[in-house]
């Protein structure tokens, strides 16, 4: 059986079924058998109705009686029914699953696995799951013990498909002596072992044998994926760059320049990149440090080795509002040492007469946004690109800035995020990437404190707080969702809440801002801002990243439960940067308990630990999904699972040794991992 063949090659697929299973996504041999249970019902310990005692039990039986009703404002659909066996019989209701009433056939049996509680008074089981239970089915065979009443266990399919899960695990069924004969996907692994997993994921008889199968499963996605991104490091390595050396007095002398000095890991970060930029091979690294960490100058250092080496060097951030902040700043800092710094931004004016100072070379250093590598920008020697918040730029991106380089020579690439990745990502799909952490915040910084309050409780808690930052001088930001009222979302806007506050403090200076305006206008809010002319802020999130004003020590964040805890973090990172207390408020609406991201916010200012948090909550996807759409949506495998990862690992660095093996015998896994290297690669 040929695994890219369509479903209909599947004995009792049609061509109606292979349709509705198409729509699903499932289109090949393949996509059918990896479509996994998402969990398993244990149906053994089957209980007869009359000795049913609370909790959770399984019961077989029929149902009957079935009716759907409405509750008070139509909000709920109530279905109930009446299931039977030869002992008793037992009410059991449904919450907002209306299609139960039309699931069951009448006169069959099920399986019922829920919780048997009292509710209002009454015995009843609770949102039961429900299978069609058939005597003679194959995949229960060994696992019913019919006189024992031990019914095994049960896949429960994602309800993703047009098609019934008992449908579904019928067809499943039939693909059985099928599935047995799938061939095994990695070099030198254990004997069929794949078609094993997948019999056993799909027809387990316990928890163990579905565990021992998913992990297999997830073994080899994880394998795919730390193999092309190996095969990524090591087309990277074959490319070749501009040497850019290390001249010690240059870099010192940039070093003494500063207002402070360097926290131990900005020195070993900028170590590692200094060095990385004198080889002949592309440098490929990504900065992580919290935000506030110095990322900044740690670029500056390394912009300036490649600038005294005659190259040209591209700084590349999200926003125009980071771009221009990043532009000043290092503006300031480079040009007393004779460096050219240009902003290119979508707002630029002259452009064209800029563009022929970048293509001429006059210009050492380019800072901008997408637009530097959307339109026709010419460099003359472009040799080291710098992205900054990288998680913001797709692959495409990349790969046009990329093209922009030199004939021939690659640029050098660094990387830089304030959302770090965990450990176990690093050496998955980011394994084709050197990494430098910036551990530690500099010296004199307090910790920002952040409190979780009630919309309601505001006036007390929150307007004093204002009041008294105010008067010591420092300022405030407010970020709200959205930018103006809408009657679909109950989020406080912008407009509002600059109104409101202008309302409550009338002699204080308020200002707003957001991503509709038009770019001038931003700047020069920020700028009012910044220069310390705006006492309080209104903002959506266009703040979010790296915008540094010192002075801010009170960021306010209204309706905090419709943000991600990467970007509350950032957002509270906008605060802190100077040597006053600063502080955070999270606002929330409504009367429910905060959730778990914001009591973590609230006690941990560690972009790390927040990080691995943020990992266990949403798993990677939702994280890092922007930044490699599509490989993240891994099926089986989770990043928590570092011990298979450890092993895949090892087991990749095998294959890749073995000089009498290569990826060109195993045709399947190569077609793997091209569609992963698309995605992952970064060059
Ligand atoms: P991020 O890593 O979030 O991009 P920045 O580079 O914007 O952080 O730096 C935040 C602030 O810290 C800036 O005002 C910068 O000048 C300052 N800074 C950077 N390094 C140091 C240091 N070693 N000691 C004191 N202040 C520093
Ligand atoms: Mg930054």
């Amino acid at each position: 059986m040929n695994l890219e063949e369509s479903v209909e090659s599947i004995k009792g697929i049609g061509e109606k079924t292979a349709e509705a299973l198409k729509n699903g996504g499932i289109k090949t041999v393949r996509d059918l058998f990896y479509y996994l249970p998402r969990s398993y019902e244990n149906f053994q310990n089957l209980t007869k109705i009359a000795d049913l005692k609370p909790g959770k039990v399984v019961i077989k039986g029929q149902i009957d009686n079935l009716n759907t009703h409405y509750g008070k404002n139509r909000r709920l659909a109530i279905t109930e029914g009446i299931i039977k066996d030869d002992t008793a019989s037992v009410r059991t209701v449904w919450f907002n699953q209306a299609y139960r009433a039309k699931q069951f056939q009448k006169g069959k049996t099920y399986l019922f696995s829920g919780n048997f509680e009292l509710k209002y008074g009454r015995l009843q089981l609770t949102s039961p799951s429900a299978t069609l239970y058939e005597e003679e089915a194959d995949g229960l065979k060994n696992a019913i013990r019919p006189e024992k009443e031990n019914l095994g266990f049960q896949p429960i399919y994602p309800a993703k498909l047009a098609i019934k899960p008992d449908q579904f695990k019928k067809f499943i069924k039939s693909a059985k002596p099928e599935i047995a004969k799938v061939p095994d996907l990695l070099p030198n692994y254990q004997k069929n072992i794949r078609a094993e997993s997948l019999l056993k994921v799909h027809f387990p008889k316990n928890q163990k044998e579905a565990e021992d199968g998913r992990n297999y499963l997830a073994y080899e996605e994880l394998f795919e994926l730390i193999l092309a991104a190996r095969l990524n490091r090591e087309e990277n390595q074959k490319l070749k760059s501009e040497k850019l050396p290390f001249v010690a007095e240059n870099t010192k002398k940039l070093i003494s320049s500063l207002p402070f000095t360097l926290t131990p890991g900005q020195k070993r970060a900028a170590w590692d990149i200094l060095k990385d930029l004198e080889k002949t091979v592309p440098m490929n690294r990504l900065l992580q440090g919290d935000v506030g960490s110095g990322k900044t100058v740690v670029a500056a250092i390394a912009a300036y080795q490649a600038i005294k080496a005659g190259a040209q060097v591209a700084l590349l951030a999200p926003t125009s509002i980071l771009a221009s902040q990043h532009a000043e700043s290092l503006d300031a800092l480079l040009r007393p040492l004779g460096v050219n710094t240009a902003l290119l931004i979508g707002a630029t004016k002259n452009k064209s007469e800029l563009k022929k100072h970048i293509k001429s070379g006059e210009v050492d250093l380019v800072i901008g946004t997408h637009a530097i590598i959307t339109d026709d920008t010419e460099f003359k020697n472009l040799a080291f690109c710098i992205i900054d918040e990288q998680h913001r730029f797709g692959v495409i991106q990349r790969q046009k800035l990329l093209l922009k380089s030199k004939d021939g020579l690659a640029p050098h690439l660094l990387s830089m995020t304030a959302t770090p990745i965990p450990r176990s990502l690093e050496l998955t799909i980011f394994g084709d990437l050197e990494v430098s952490t910036i551990p530690e915040l500099p010296k004199g910084r307090t910790p920002i404190v952040t409190k979780i309050i009630r919309e309601i409780d505001q006036k007390e808690m929150l307007y004093p707080k204002v009041k008294a930052e105010i008067e010591k001088g420092r300022q405030v930001y407010w970020i709200c969702k959205s930018i103006e009222d809408n009657p679909k979302e109950e989020t406080v806007s912008v407009k509002k809440q600059a109104e409101r506050l202008g309302k409550i403090f009338p002699k204080l200076k308020i200002d707003f801002l957001h991503g509709r305006m038009k770019p001038a206008e931003k700047d020069e809010k920020m700028l009012k801002f910044q220069n310390g002319k705006t006492d309080i802020l209104v903002s959506t999130t266009v703040v979010e990243v790296g915008v540094n004003v010192p002075n801010a020590t009170l960021m306010v964040i209204m309706d905090a439960e419709g943000f991600g805890l990467a970007q509350l973090h950032q957002l509270r990172g906008r605060v802190g940067r100077g040597q006053h207390q600063s502080f955070c408020f999270l606002v929330k609406s409504g009367e429910e308990p905060p959730s778990r991201r914001l009591r973590e916010l609230e006690k941990s200012t560690s972009g790390f630990h927040l990080a691995e948090v943020d990992l266990k909550i949403r798993g990677p996807g939702e994280i890092y999904g922007s930044l490699q759409s599509g490989v993240l949506d891994l099926r089986i495998a989770t990043f928590s699972d570092t011990n298979l990862i450890r092993a895949a690992s090892r087991h990749v660095s095998d294959f890749l040794k073995d000089k009498n093996d290569s990826l060109e015998n195993y045709p399947e896994l190569s077609h793997a991992i091209k569609r992963y290297q698309q995605l992952t690669t970064l060059n």
